[in-house]
């Protein structure tokens, strides 16, 4: 798993003025309301990531 691959997500799985995900409806056709899964996992990911490196900047 790469970091750039979070920022991919979160660039493409924006919120559309509907309030739905406009990259699930670009990729997928699919009406998903935001922040769609994509975005959860994205951000929880990031979130571990930024956890990760403050442990090792700690140590
Ligand atoms: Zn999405």
């Amino acid at each position: 798993m790469k970091d750039d691959q979070e920022q991919a997500i979160l660039s493409v799985h924006v919120r559309g003025l509907d309030g739905m995900c406009v990259g699930c409806r670009a990729w997928w056709s699919r009406l998903t309301p935001y922040p769609c899964w994509q975005v959860d996992w994205a951000t929880s990911r990031q979130a571990q990531t930024i956890t990760a490196r403050f442990l090792e900047s700690e140590r």
